[in-house]
């Protein structure tokens, strides 16, 4: 029998914050207790600021606590598209940070002794096609003129050493790339971020920021579910969730829903059989599937099932689509039990990159097009040092920050029955 239930998040106790009384001021106020709020809270509270986090629902609530923890190298674009839009010096940055956020990930979760089976098990893409397999050489060639970083490339005659399944083209392997459990990993955060000393607010939606200025400084007013703040800064974390309370960012993401199914656990040899190196593995397509195991040996499989953000019918209809996408890859796993089936939501920009920089003075980082496990971690860290110090260097707030074409669009997203047909369609095409 499948629950509809996060399979995270019934392996994990998330941290209780005190639950008092909201206070009258704060240096930050940070909206959204995700990777990007939380590891700025950290950050923040670590350089003495007085942080205050505002979380909707719960620690965690949203995608972080939701994922693959696929802590991955590189961006959603592949690097040809990158340089070609954003030119070599630019993507060169772009590259060594996401090279950098694994490395941040690793350092906080050793720091504050996060205990989320962080490992460094490699990611491995696989082609659906050969054009696409034929594609990957000249990634790995770019990718090692340009940035001086290796990956492997895995023909399909040793592709069995990689993964228990036939229906590949080959692959690409990065080493560096690792694995962790999303939901411990975020509770991890929220409990370090609160013994360094900010202050975390659940079930505290945020419903206005408006500006003021109190006693000649600058500052905002934010009006919440549980009463009133005043802070100096504000950092906007909400990714996917993105609501009203913002609809200047709101305007420039789109939310899209991303599914997982967990099977039961599996006997070690067929795990083993189906991962022999435990990789993290996505495939090409752009309606891509994505794989792994869990620390505790299930097979966790997610992917764009529907485009629509979850509902209980977009979780239902996915549980059925997935296992069948599984068995697609895995024959090996006709019989096996799915356990469990859950959804989050994803933020794309229109330009499927990482965004961050300032709107009306509120800072925001967004746009990870789930890459976020890492990203959003370093984001989070890098807005911390731009608000303490009013600079940072960070190449995504370099780069322009498109909205909807012609404007079309006000947070709703009407157009995602087209856009899935359309990435349908370019799958079969291309
Ligand atoms: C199914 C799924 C699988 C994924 N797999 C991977 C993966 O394997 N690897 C990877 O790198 N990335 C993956 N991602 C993406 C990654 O999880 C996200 O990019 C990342 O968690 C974003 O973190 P965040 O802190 O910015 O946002 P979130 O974790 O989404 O947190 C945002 C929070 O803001 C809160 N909020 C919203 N509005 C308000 C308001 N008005 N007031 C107060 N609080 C508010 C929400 O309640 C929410 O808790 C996946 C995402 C999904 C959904």
């Amino acid at each position: 029998m499948t629950q509809e239930l996060n399979y995270w998040l019934t392996t994990v106790q998330m941290p209780t914050p005190p639950g008092q009384q909201l206070p009258d001021v704060a240096d930050v106020a940070i909206i959204g207790a995700g990777f990007t709020g939380l590891s700025a809270a950290l950050a923040l509270a670590k350089r003495g600021a007085k942080v205050v986090v505002l979380e909707a629902e719960t620690i965690g609530w949203g995608a972080s606590s939701r994922n693959g923890g696929m802590v991955l190298s590189g961006l959603k674009l592949g690097v040809n598209e990158l340089i070609s839009k954003y030119g070599r010096e630019l993507t060169r940055r772009m590259y060594a940070v996401s090279l950098e956020t694994i490395d941040c990930v690793e350092r906080i979760t050793k720091q504050e002794g996060i205990d989320c089976d962080f490992a460094r098990t490699g990611h491995l893409e696989v082609a659906c096609k050969q054009n696409h397999f034929d594609d990957y050489a000249r990634q790995v060639e770019v990718i090692a003129r340009e940035f001086n970083h290796q990956l492997r490339i895995v023909p399909r005659n040793q592709l069995c050493s990689e993964i228990g399944s036939d229906i590949y083209y080959g692959g690409m392997v990065d080493e560096v790339s690792a694995g962790l459990h999303p939901a411990r990993y975020v509770a991890g955060l929220a409990a370090a971020a609160m013994r360094a000393g900010a202050a975390i607010y659940e079930h505290t939606k945020l419903q206005k920021i408006e500006r003021e200025s109190q006693n000649g400084a600058a500052g905002f007013r934010l009006t919440t579910s549980h009463g009133t703040l005043r802070a100096r800064n504000v950092l906007v974390g909400t990714s996917g969730y993105t609501g009203a309370a913002t609809p200047a960012l709101r305007k420039k993401i789109i939310p899209i829903g991303s599914f997982i199914i967990t099977t039961e656990v599996l006997p070690q040899a067929v795990a083993r059989e189906l991962s022999p190196r435990n990789r993290q593995i996505y495939d090409s397509k752009n309606y891509l599937y994505y794989f792994r195991l869990t620390p505790d040996n299930r097979m966790l499989f997610g992917g764009r099932a529907a485009f629509f953000p979850e509902t209980d019918q977009t979780i239902r209809q996915s549980a059925e689509i997935l296992q069948r996408g599984m068995i697609s890859v895995y024959p090996q796993l006709r019989d096996t039990k799915v356990e469990y089936v859950w959804g989050g939501t994803l933020d794309f920009c229109f330009d499927i990159m990482p965004h961050a920089g300032q709107i009306d003075g509120v800072y925001f980082a967004v746009g990870y097009a789930g890459h976020g496990v890492a990203m959003a971690t370093w984001q989070g860290h890098r807005m911390a040092e731009w608000i303490a110090e009013g600079k940072t260097d960070n190449p995504f707030a370099e780069i322009p920050f498109p909205g909807a074409p012609l404007g079309l669009y006000n947070g709703k997203p009407w157009f995602l029955p087209f856009a899935g047909a359309y990435y349908k369609v370019l799958d079969w095409v291309s």
